[in-house]
């Protein structure tokens, strides 16, 4: 689960990480009155989006004179916002932050992260604050540091000296040190308490009066520890959310939204991955990822189809069970359900394997429905690439 740039900077607050003075604004109305309340030298007006890039984007804006900055935060809020993390659509601004502006030193990157190969958190730093750190990692390497952390010992003081001096920080700003080792514990906690999965600080700044402040702020967390945070749901923001994967979701399933015209829906998240493979292999793209689980029910089979159909990029269905713990008529049973309240216009071949697996066809070939049934995979996934069209991505198609 992503959160917004200002519960983020309000987790930091929580654990010691400085961060401007702001407030979270919806209308011009109350940027008008919390301006007037912040009364600051620089006033800074922030769209809260799920996406990076806001800046260059035109989503932060600067002011000098507050009785500018409710005519700012008119021109944010409804505005649809285009970064390069958006995506072409974009999103809609429905929420600022208004804080106070910092006068600015000196930009530093830092993020703390799952290092995938060690299995341990990882921070990232960089003197190239205020930049994309793929680009720092892509045109200068060395100037991106790391330093795993061991979470057998937890954050020790040694790794934050590591990367201060790795920054050259106690020559650039030596009496920082101290608070900048400090930061690094507290974002290490907040990381650990919160079960975060990336925490990234981009820029954290050196302020001219040489103080350390957190500007920006992006904080995943973890789905698989969310019930362990009843308080994170207040946090949650739908808007930024795919409405396919909330109705999944609430229904139990594991989807992932992605960007081919089959949609498929699988019991298991291995035979799921098998299933994209085999798709791809006879020459055309997953809609999506969709494990309905070992133990799918008529329920959240039906719930899975309703969601496969209703994205509009699906030209043709593949339903790919495997009958271990699930009995194969029930899945059909489901199949069947879900089919009779939607006008499904697209092929459907429904491919079912193991415990009652000829039962399942059968009440399926019965149902009147225009259903095509298999038993092979290969087979199944042939046929309903011929049936939708060949669709490769143009960078496969090249390689
Ligand atoms: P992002 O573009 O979505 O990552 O948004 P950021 O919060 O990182 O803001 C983008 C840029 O705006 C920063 O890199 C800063 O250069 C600038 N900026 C943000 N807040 C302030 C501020 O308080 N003072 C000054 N001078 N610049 C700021
Ligand atoms: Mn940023």
């Amino acid at each position: 689960m992503n959160i917004h740039e200002f519960q983020a900077k309000q987790l930091f607050a929580q654990f010691g990480i400085p961060v401007p003075i702001g407030k979270e604004i919806r209308t011009p109305r109350a940027a008008e009155k919390w301006a007037a309340k912040l009364n600051a030298s620089v006033y800074v007006v922030k769209a809260q989006i799920h996406a990076g890039g806001r800046g260059k984007a035109g989503g932060v804006k600067l002011t000098k004179n507050c009785a500018e900055v409710p005519a700012l935060a008119k021109e944010l809020l409804g505005r649809n916002l285009v970064t390069h993390q958006t995506g072409p659509k974009g999103r809609k601004v429905r929420r600022l932050l208004v804080e106070e502006g910092a006068g600015i030193a000196r930009e530093l990157y830092l993020s703390l992260l799952v290092d995938r190969d060690s299995g341990w958190p990882v921070f990232i730093a960089s003197t190239e604050g205020g930049m994309e750190i793929e680009e720092v990692a892509a045109k200068a390497p060395e100037k991106v540091l790391k330093e795993p952390v061991d979470p057998a010992v937890g954050y020790q003081g040694y790794n934050g000296r590591n990367l201060a001096y790795g920054l050259g920080l106690p020559a650039l700003e030596p009496s920082i040190l101290g608070s900048f080792i400090a930061l690094l514990g507290n974002l290490y906690r907040l990381f650990m308490e919160k079960n975060a999965s990336l925490v990234e600080i981009n820029p954290l700044v050196i302020t001219h009066d040489k103080k350390l402040i957190a500007l920006d702020g992006k904080v995943s967390l973890d789905d698989n520890a969310l019930f362990k945070h009843p308080d994170f749901q207040a946090m949650r923001d739908l808007h930024e959310e795919d409405p396919l994967e909330i109705e999944a979701t609430n229904n139990n399933l594991n989807y992932v939204k992605l960007d081919g015209n089959i949609g498929c829906m699988v019991n298991g998240a291995g035979l799921a991955m098998a299933t994209m493979d085999v798709i791809k292999l006879a020459g055309s793209e997953p809609a999506n990822f969709l494990d309905v689980g070992g133990g799918a029910t008529k329920e959240t089979v039906a719930a899975g189809f309703r969601i496969l159909l209703k994205d509009r990029n699906v030209k043709g269905i593949f339903i790919n069970i495997f009958g271990g713990i699930v009995r194969c008529e029930r899945i059909a049973h489901g199949v069947i359900e879900a089919a009779k309240e939607v006008d499904i216009r697209i092929p459907v071949v429904v491919r079912l394997q193991g415990t009652n697996a000829d039962e399942g066809r059968k009440l399926l070939q019965e149902s009147g429905l225009k259903i095509e049934v298999a038993t092979d995979l290969w087979e199944a996934a042939q046929k309903i690439v011929a049936l939708t069209g060949k669709r490769r991505k143009k960078a496969d198609a090249a390689s």
